[in-house]
């Protein structure tokens, strides 16, 4: 007896990366009946190049750069094939100058000693989180490991009064820096490396400098027009031995054999509970309560002439101080700092993580502009930097179908538990 095979109805939630590429391998594969829900008006998700500032060149409100510039990575394969690397750069952040707010800028031989202490930390760091857990059970945070390790290294610099405190001013940049990069406040992160989890290639980071958008337009060109429906929040997957039932806020329903969910973990820490009928496995569940979803945000600014450039590519603020006692009143002394856009003369890219950068989300362009050149004249010492003409800032955390920016373990963590998230959840109706 011959047996037809049906097509089967796949239905994918969220078009941003992880959607599109799941939609153009099924098609690829000859899958016919491929439909994506996204909830936004736009495509891309945590992608979103938008266009901004001088030039030709547009800029990213979210993912920056692709990690590991080499063929074993499918995006930078995807992005040299299109040509879009043009023009070439390797981001470099050994290349940022440290500015104090008394406008002076640190020395280069205390900011090399200073990468040189940061880096061992860290990896201290790292050896010292996996020794806990390992040996006592126990999971700490990155801080106060950082900060305790740091205060040892220092008491062993051995230089004058004002070299260790242009050094202790660097190292609180260097912190601030740590903070956007592992993407929230250190008392909220613990990592642990692991081979299955995160494995990026070697080679730094490179810019798109046309927009990430590019990738995902490319991987868009195959798939059917008809398999993309934008504004379609689902708010629910009914699953069933016979169907999985798919209800979007609007009222619309939409029938599958396969769904695949692509939200990201705020969105589904917060709406899981109702979003799963039946909910989902308490090892997944689990997974969800023990990943968080950073904070950080960018800034940008446009002027009317250069600021940084040609003297500086990027600057670090070195702050005396960078506690925060009130967020209203410290929010700013997160930023990390400022980075010439590379394709642009006068728009200028800020970073800022934590709690700093979910409360930035309350204020408007106008106020984080202003307080923002105000930083730019005190650290550059140069009371004549005009206003910005335009402002621009990402609110990734109030972003209602994202709620975060990428994920980070917090203190229950178990190596390499995000693979739990990936396994497929399978009724009886499709066990053999
Ligand atoms: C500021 C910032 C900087 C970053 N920098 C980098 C970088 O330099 N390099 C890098 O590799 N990565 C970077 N990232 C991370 C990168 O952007 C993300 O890892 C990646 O884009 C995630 O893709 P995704 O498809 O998994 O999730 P998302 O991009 O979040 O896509 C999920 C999609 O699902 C939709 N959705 C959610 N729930 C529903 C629902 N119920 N119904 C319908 N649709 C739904 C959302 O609207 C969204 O479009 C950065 C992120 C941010 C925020």
């Amino acid at each position: 007896m011959s047996v037809l095979r049906k097509q089967p109805n796949v239905v994918i939630i969220g078009a941003g990366m992880a959607g599109i590429s799941a939609a153009r391998r099924l098609v690829d594969a000859g899958f016919r009946n491929v439909l994506i829900l996204e909830a936004a008006d736009r495509i891309g998700g945590r992608i979103h190049t938008v266009q901004f500032g001088d030039g030709k060149f547009p800029v990213e409100l979210g993912a920056n750069w692709i990690h590991g510039p080499t063929l074993q990575n499918s995006t930078f394969q995807i992005a040299e094939a299109i040509g879009a690397l043009q023009p070439y750069r390797i981001n470099n952040r050994m290349s940022s100058r440290f500015l104090r707010e008394d406008g002076v800028e640190i020395s280069r031989e205390i900011i090399k000693e200073a990468f040189h202490i940061f880096n061992r930390v860290l990896d201290e760091v790292y050896r010292t989180i996996i020794n806990e857990r390992l040996k006592h059970g126990r999971i700490i945070t990155f801080a106060p490991l950082i900060f305790e390790s740091l205060e040892k290294e220092l008491q062993n610099v051995k230089a004058d009064d004002s070299y260790i405190k242009d050094m202790q001013k660097a190292l609180k940049a260097m912190t601030n820096h740590c903070r956007f990069h592992e993407g929230d406040e250190l008392e909220r992160i613990t990592w642990e490396k692991h081979e299955q989890e995160y494995n990026i290639p070697e080679g730094g980071d490179v810019h798109i400098p046309g927009g990430y958008a590019q990738i995902i337009n490319h991987l868009m060109k195959l798939i059917p027009k008809k398999s993309l429906m934008l504004k379609k929040e689902v708010v629910e997957i009914l699953r069933s031995d016979e169907i999985i039932e798919i209800k979007t806020r609007d009222g619309s329903t939409f029938e599958a054999d396969h769904v695949i969910v692509t939200s990201s973990i705020g969105y589904l820490k917060k709406h899981h509970e109702t979003l799963f009928k039946p909910k989902l496995p308490q090892s997944k569940i689990d997974v969800l309560t023990s990943l968080e979803l950073g904070r950080v945000n960018k800034i940008f600014l446009e002027f009317d002439q250069p600021i940084l450039a040609p003297t500086y590519r990027s600057i670090a603020f070195a702050w005396d101080d960078t506690s925060i006692k009130n967020v209203q009143n410290d929010w700013y002394k997160r930023i990390f700092g400022f980075d010439q856009i590379f394709t642009k003369n006068n728009t200028l890219l800020g970073w800022i993580a934590g709690d700093a950068a979910e409360y930035m989300e309350t204020l408007s362009n106008d106020e984080i502009g202003k307080i923002c050149t105000e930083l730019l004249r005190k650290f550059l010492g140069n009371r004549n930097i005009p206003n910005p003409k335009a402002v621009l800032v990402s609110r990734w955390c109030n972003n209602p179908y994202v709620l975060g920016s990428y994920f980070h373990q917090s203190k229950r963590m178990i190596p390499g538990e995000q693979m739990i998230l990936s396994e497929p959840i399978t009724t009886p109706r499709w066990t053999f």
